[in-house]
C-alpha cells in the first residue's frame, strides 16, 4: 500500500514544486528478486554517496510472501540490510497535531526514542541447560589467555543466554545521539541497569559519559540543553510526569518496547517520524509503519482505502530539508515546511484518514481516502506557497 501511497505523494505533493534531482532505486520485492537483492546494498551505498536518502516501507519477505511473488530466496530484512551498511541509530518522533491527544495529559511535545540498532539480545546465543551440571563463562584472549567464570551452578535444568556489544558500535551510538539531541536543541536523556548490570550495562554509561565530557559538553552548553544519565525505572517515571520534548536514548532492547509504549500513547504509528542516523552523519528517512499489508488487498479488491500517508510525507519532507540544510537551499527548506505545516492543518481542520478519524476531537470531521487527503494537503500548500 505505501508504495501507491508514495506515487501520490509524488505525482501530487513533490513533482509540481520540486524539480527532483534523485537516483532512485527499486525496492519492491519482485525488483530484489531479481537483482539477488544487490538494489538494497546499491541503496545504502548510494545514501553514503550522497548523504541523504528516503525509503518507503518494503516488505519482509516470509514463507508466505515468497510464495506470492514467487522468490528465489526469502530475502532479508531491508532495513536490516541498510543499517548494516550505514551502522546507524533509528531516532523515532512523535508528530504532534491539535485535535490528537497523547493519552498522557502532561504530554505537550514530541519525545523522540533514540534506539542503538546492535548487538544485546538480538545477536545472542541461548541455550537450554537440560540438568544438573556447571554453566561457565569463558573468553579466550588472542594470546591464548583464558579468563573463566562460572554463571550458575544448575541442580536442574533452566536457560542461558550469551550476549555481546562492541566499544565502536556503542561510541556511534553515543555520537548519534549527542549530534541529534544538538539539532533538535532538546536535552537527552541515557538510561540502562547499570545498578544492576555493573560491567554490561556500566560500559555503555561510561562511554556516554567520557564521549560528553570530550566532545559535545561545550557544544551542550552553549546550545543551553543537558545531557543527563539516570535508571531506566527512574527514566520511566520521570518522561510520564514530563511534558515532553526530550530525546531518550535507550539500548536496544529498551528502545524496541519503549518506542512502541510512546508512539501509541501519543496516537499512532502512522503520526511517527523515522531517522537512521550514521556515525558518518549519513541520513536515511522513512516512514515508522510497514507497507500496510491488510489496506492493499483491500485496494486489489477494488476497495477504497483510507490509508494515512503522514508518515510518507514527513520522510520526504525530512530528507528534502537535510539536503536543503547541506547544500545550502533555503527555498527547498521552507518547500518542506510548508509542507508539514499543510499536512498538520488538514488534520487539524478536521480532514482525516480512517487511523484518526477517532482520535480527533476537531469539531467537524471527514474521513476521506488516500487520494482526497493529499489532494486537501495540496490545496493547503497551494495556499501556503
Ligand atoms: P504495518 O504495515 O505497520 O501495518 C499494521 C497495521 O497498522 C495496519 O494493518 C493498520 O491497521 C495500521 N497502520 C499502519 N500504518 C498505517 C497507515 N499509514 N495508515 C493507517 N493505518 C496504518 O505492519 P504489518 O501489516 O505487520 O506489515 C506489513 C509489511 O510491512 C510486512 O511485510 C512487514 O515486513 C513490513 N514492515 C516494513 C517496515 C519498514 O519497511 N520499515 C516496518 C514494519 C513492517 P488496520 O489494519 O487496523 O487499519
Ligand atoms: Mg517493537
Amino acid at each position: 500500500m505505501t508504495r501507491i501511497i508514495w506515487k501520490l505523494v509524488k505525482d501530487i505533493l513533490l513533482n509540481p514544486y520540486v524539480d527532483l534531482k534523485t537516483e532512485y532505486y527499486d525496492l519492491g520485492l519482485a525488483h530484489r528478486d531479481a537483482t539477488a537483492d544487490k538494489v538494497t546494498e546499491q541503496s545504502a551505498y548510494a545514501i553514503k554517496k550522497y548523504g541523504v536518502g528516503v525509503k518507503c516501507a518494503t516488505i519482509t519477505a516470509n514463507a508466505d510472501r515468497v510464495k506470492e511473488y514467487e522468490l528465489k530466496e526469502v530475502w532479508k530484512s531491508p532495513n536490516a540490510t541498510i543499517r548494516s551498511i550505514l551502522d546507524g541509530t533509528v531516532f523515532r518522533t512523535p508528530i504532534i497535531v491539535n485535535g490528537i491527544s497523547p493519552f498522557v495529559k502532561t504530554w505537550r511535545r514530541p519525545i523522540t526514542i533514540a534506539r542503538h540498532a546492535y548487538g544485546d539480545i538480538y545477536k545472542s546465543l541461548e541455550y537450554r541447560v537440560p540438568g544438573k551440571g556447571r554453566a561457565e563463562l569463558v573468553f579466550t584472549a588472542e594470546s591464548g589467555e583464558v579468563s573463566r567464570q562460572t554463571i550458575h551452578d544448575f541442580s536442574g535444568p533452566g536457560v542461558i543466554m550469551g550476549m555481546h556489544n562492541l566499544d565502536q558500535s556503542i561510541e556511534a551510538f553515543a555520537r548519534a545521539c549527542f549530534r541529534f539531541a544538538l539539532e533538535a536543541k532538546q536535552d537527552l536523556w541515557f538510561s540502562t541497569k547499570d545498578t544492576i548490570s555493573k560491567t554490561y550495562d556500566h560500559t555503555f554509561k561510561e562511554i556516554f559519559q567520557r564521549i560528553y565530557e570530550d566532545e559535545y559538553r561545550q557544544a551542550f552548553e552553549a546550545a543551553q540543553i543537558t545531557y543527563f544519565y539516570t535508571l531506566i525505572d527512574d527514566v520511566v517515571a520521570r518522561i510520564i510526569r514530563s511534558e515532553g520534548g526530550v530525546v531518550w536514548a535507550c539500548k536496544n532492547y529498551d528502545g524496541d518496547v519503549m518506542s512502541d509504549m510512546v508512539a501509541t500513547a501519543f496516537g499512532s504509528l502512522a503520526m511517527m517520524t523515522s531517522v537512521l542516523m550514521s556515525p558518518d552523519g549519513h541520513y536515511e528517512f522513512e516512514a515508522a509503519h510497514g507497507t500496510v499489508q491488510r489496506h492493499y488487498y483491500q485496494h486489489l479488491r477494488g476497495e477504497e482505502t483510507s490509508t494515512n500517508p503522514v508518515a510518507t510525507i514527513f520522510a520526504w519532507t525530512g530528507a528534502l530539508k537535510k539536503r536543503g540544510e547541506l547544500d545550502g537551499l533555503a527555498e527547498l527548506v521552507d518547500f518542506a515546511t510548508r509542507l508539514e505545516q499543510a499536512s498538520v492543518q488538514t488534520i487539524e481542520e478536521g480532514i482525516l484518514t480512517k487511523d484518526l478519524g477517532e482520535l480527533s476531537t476537531a469539531p467537524q470531521k471527514r474521513i476521506v481516502n488516500t487520494e482526497t487527503f493529499i489532494r486537501e494537503i495540496d490545496r493547503r500548500l497551494a495556499s501556503l506557497l
